[in-house]
Order: C-alpha cells, then structure tokens, then sequence
C-alpha cells in the first residue's frame, strides 16, 4: 500500500474543458501538469561500512555522492535533506574513509562516499580506496545511480574525468552536480558547464544528466530530488 511518505512524486493533471461554440457539449481546452516535489520527510544515518559487503541489506533503492574533497559534498548532502547536521556524521573522524548509508522517507538509501584527491594520502590508502570504491560501485547490486559532484568554478579537472571514464567503463549510471553556483557569476559558472560537457562530448556519445547547485542559495535541490522520486518510482 502506499503511504503518503512512500509517494516519490506527485504528478498532477488537470485539465480545463470550455462550451462548444452551440453550448451543446464541452471540448477539451487546456491541460496542466504539475509535478510536486518528493518532500524528506525523515533523514537517518545507519552505518559506516569498510567494505561493500558490510553494506545494509540491498532491499531499497540508493543513490550515492560522490566527489573531490572538499567539493561541497557534505553541503549538498544537508541541504537536499533539510538537516544541516546530517554529514557531519559521516566526516567524523574514522568514517570518512567509509561508506556512510542513511535511509530517507524509509524509502530509500542516501550513501556518502569519501571523496578522491586527497592531497596527503599515501599510496596504500590510496589503492584501499579505490578498490573500496571500484567493489561497491560495480558490485553493490542496489544503486541506482551515482552524482558526480564537480566544482562549478574550475575548468574540467582531468582527476574528475578520470572518474567519470571508470564509471563509464564500468557501466554504473551517474548524473553530475555542479557545486557551489553562487561562488561564481552565472556566466562563469556557464562557462565552465558548458566547457567540461564538451569535453566529455569529445570521446563520449551520450552526455550524462547535470545539476548546478548551491548549497548556500538552496539551489538545485527540487531537481535533484526529483530524479530520484522518479527512478524510485519506476519497477
Ligand atoms: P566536502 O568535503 O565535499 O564534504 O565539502 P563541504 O560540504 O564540507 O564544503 C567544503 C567547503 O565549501 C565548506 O567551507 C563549505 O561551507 C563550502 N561550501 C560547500 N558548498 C557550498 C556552496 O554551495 N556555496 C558556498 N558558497 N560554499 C559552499
């Protein structure tokens, strides 16, 4: 049965039907769709999980973020949950290596992943990432898509590229977010959009999904949630 928390999106149609022209009969006028966004209405952290088998049960859809450190993560994370101390959670010492999992709405799983491009790491945390990260994306049967978040005031970073060819290769769905749109004036933050799908563009023939948000302006938010109500809502 459906619950009012478990609607992921609302779709509303209505439509306007006006007299012919002998006042015998009505004809169809006009017709409006309006779609509502999915509201959080409960947002919980779960666990932190060294390794993909460790992860929850795969029994709801998931959703995961990832990015470069200090991409504004955490930040987007808050705001599309309306809880400014939901991935302080996750950043606490000893779990930013980890895959941090909160359930929304008892629906569906938010998963905080740590972040690439740590300036200081060493190599063998660096290769105990990306095997963390490579086992759970292409091996996590459950997620169904991952947002890319890139920095909206930089030019393409080949590191984000680099990423973004992996997923690619390994077949895992992804959107991008743009971060931190208010940092930059719109035409800047333009700019750099339009410059890092060309070179995607370049190599690939279907470009992915892409947000511009800001953590700050509460930007992006509605579009993004509704994504996911609408991949949650399909079988
Ligand atoms: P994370 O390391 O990727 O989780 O990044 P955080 O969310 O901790 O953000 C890193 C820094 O960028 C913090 O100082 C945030 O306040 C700031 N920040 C994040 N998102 C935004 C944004 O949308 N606008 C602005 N102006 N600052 C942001």
């Amino acid at each position: 049965m459906l619950s009012y928390n478990s609607l992921p999106i609302l779709k509303v149609k209505i439509t306007i039907y006006i007299f012919n022209q002998h006042r015998t009969s009505y004809i169809k006028h006009r017709t409006f769709h309006y779609l509502c966004s999915m509201q959080i209405k409960s947002a919980k952290y779960i666990i932190s999980s060294p390794n993909f088998e460790l992860c929850p049960d795969p029994d709801k859809k998931e959703y995961a973020f990832i990015g470069r450190s200090n991409v504004g993560k955490s930040s987007l994370i808050n705001m599309l949950c309306s809880n400014e101390k939901l991935a302080k959670i996750s950043s606490a010492p000893g779990k930013t290596q980890m895959i941090n999992h909160f359930i929304i709405n008892h629906e569906w799983y938010l998963v905080d992943l740590p972040g690439y491009g740590f300036a200081k790491v060493s190599q063998t945390a660096r290769r105990r990432w990306e095997q963390m990260i490579e086992n759970y994306l292409r091996k996590r049967p459950n997620l169904t898509m991952v947002f890319v978040l890139i920095d909206s005031r930089h030019s393409p970073q080949k590191i984000d590229l680099e990423f973004l060819n992996q997923l690619d290769k390994w077949q895992v769905p992804f959107a991008l977010v743009f971060t931190k749109a208010d940092k930059e004036t719109q035409a800047i933050v333009a700019k750099n959009v339009k410059a890092f799908l060309n070179t995607l563009k370049k190599t690939w023939q279907f470009l992915p999904q892409h947000f511009v948000s800001s953590s700050t302006k509460r930007l992006g938010k509605d579009k993004i949630l509704d994504l996911i109500a609408e991949k949650n809502s399909e079988e």
